[in-house]
Formats: structure tokens, sequence, C-alpha cells
């Protein structure tokens, strides 16, 4: 009859409520739980350069009397340590920020080229310290609609990239190309390259391919996750190709015109 009815829609809209609770709880606690991964990286991240500036410190002041030279040596580790902890510190703010939902993206017309050119002359001296070789071609004039700001923090990171994890009196070599609808970033080097089992993991927070070396090279495995963001918030798309020992190349896809969502 009419009440049994009744009771099966219940019974199944019940159901109904109680499966699509238990998606949202476990949805909440593996949000939780890659959360609580993030702090206990940054955590981790924050504490290694303190840990080395407190060993050095106390290491300086246990040499009453040593020559002035090493004294000097000390205080240039604890400066590097101290420079590191602010890069940590820069692109954890640069992620959050990134992460806030509020900030949108602050858009104008922007000369793509005239930003290339200013972003690679900033770099330039940085490649030469290592006799790198910095090119850059551009196959026709583009302008779009970006957010200057970001866009030139994601391409920076990649090109830093390039120079980084190169080896010295290497290249690396930008270009700049568009079709009808994209504009696209094109970033090669000939440096260490990408282990195949490592290629897609480097997006990821905190990952570095080789700790030890992105050390030495004062790495924080955050750019590359930074600079995916960016591109995905300009509705665009980043590709990698990369073989080891021979070098490694990412390709930024971006429209030209943004439609808000
Ligand atoms: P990091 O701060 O360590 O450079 P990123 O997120 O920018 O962090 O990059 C993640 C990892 O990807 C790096 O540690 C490095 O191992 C690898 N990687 C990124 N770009 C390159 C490149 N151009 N050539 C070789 N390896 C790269």
């Amino acid at each position: 009859g009419l009440k049994d009815e009744v009771d099966v829609h219940n019974y199944a809209e019940t159901l109904r409520i109680s499966e699509a609770f238990n998606r949202t709880l476990k949805r909440m606690q593996m949000l939780d739980a890659s959360r609580q991964e993030f702090v206990s990286n940054v955590s981790h991240e924050l504490k290694t350069p303190i840990t080395s500036i407190r060993v050095l410190a106390d290491s300086l002041m246990g040499m009453e009397g040593a020559p002035v030279e090493l004294y000097r040596e000390f205080m240039e580790d604890i400066s590097n340590e101290i420079d590191r902890e602010s890069q940590i510190i820069d692109d954890l703010l640069s992620m959050v920020r990134l992460e806030n939902k509020e900030q949108t993206l602050n858009i104008s017309q922007v000369s793509i080229n005239e930003m290339m050119e200013l972003l690679l002359k900033r770099l330039r001296p940085i490649a030469k310290k290592r006799n790198i070789e910095l090119l850059f071609e551009s196959f026709r004039p583009v302008t779009a609609d970006i957010d200057e700001v970001k866009l030139n923090l994601a391409v920076t990171n990649l090109v830093e990239n390039a120079i980084k994890y190169n080896q010295d009196s290497g290249w690396v070599k930008v270009s700049l190309n568009a079709d009808h609808k994209f504009f696209y970033i094109k970033v090669t080097d000939n440096g260490c390259g990408i282990p195949e089992d490592a290629v897609e993991h480097i997006f990821e927070r905190f990952y570095r391919v080789d700790k030890a070396r992105s050390r030495e090279t004062g790495g924080t495995g955050l750019g590359l996750s930074i600079t995916k963001t960016i591109v995905q918030l300009h509705h665009g798309a980043i590709k990698v190709h990369s073989k080891l020992q021979e070098g490694t190349t990412f390709v930024v896809r971006i429209p030209m015109i943004y439609i808000k969502e």
C-alpha cells in the first residue's frame, strides 16, 4: 500500500544521504592527511637551516682565538643558511597566497615579448656566473591577458631551474611562439635531465629528484608546484620532456584571451 511505498522511499533517501555522508567524510579524512603531511614537510624544511645555523653558531662560540678567516668562513655559511631559510619562506608565501581562493588574477594586457626580455635580462648575470648561455627566440610578437607578476614568477622558476640543473658552460634556450588561440613559452636546457620515474612527481610540493644536490643548489621543491598552479589559474597547461644526461624541455601553453569563469 501507500505506507510501504513511503517506507521504501525513505529507506532509499536515508541510504543516499548516508552514502553521501560517507563520501564527504572520506574526502575530509584524505584532506586532513595531506594537510598533516604538508605541515610536517614545512616544519622539516624550515627546521633544516635553523639546525645548521645552531651548529655553526655553537661552533663559533667555542672557537675562541681561532684565525679570523675561520670566523669569516663560518659566518658565510650562516649567511647562506639564512638566505636558504628566506627562500623557503618566500616560496611558502607565494604558494599560500596562490591557494587563497579570494586571491584572483590581476589581469591586464601585457606584451609577452617585453616581459620575457626583462625576465631574461634579470637572470642573465646568474647564468653568466656559470658561463651558461641564455638564448631567447621570439617567432612573433605576442600580447595577452595575463597576471604579469604571477606569470613572471612561473616562468622565472622554469628558467632558474634550467640554469640550476645545468652544467657549467651549458645552454638554456627560451622561445616564444603563438597560434590563433594560445601562446607558448618553451624552456630547453642541456642539463642533467630528469629520471623517467621522477617526471610524474616533479610538480608535487617539496619533491626533489636529488635531495642532496638540490640542497647544494638551493632548491625548496616548491618552484614547479607554484608554476603549475599559476599556469592553471590562467587556464593553461604545462608539459615536460626530459632525457637523463641530455636535458629537459618545459612547454607552457596559455590562452591569449582570458575568459573569467
Ligand atoms: P627545486 O626548488 O628543488 O628546484 P622545483 O619544484 O622547482 O624544486 O623542482 C623540483 C625538482 O625537479 C628539482 O629538485 C629537480 O630535481 C627537478 N628539476 C626541475 N627542473 C629541472 C631541470 N630543468 N632539469 C633537471 N631537473 C629539474
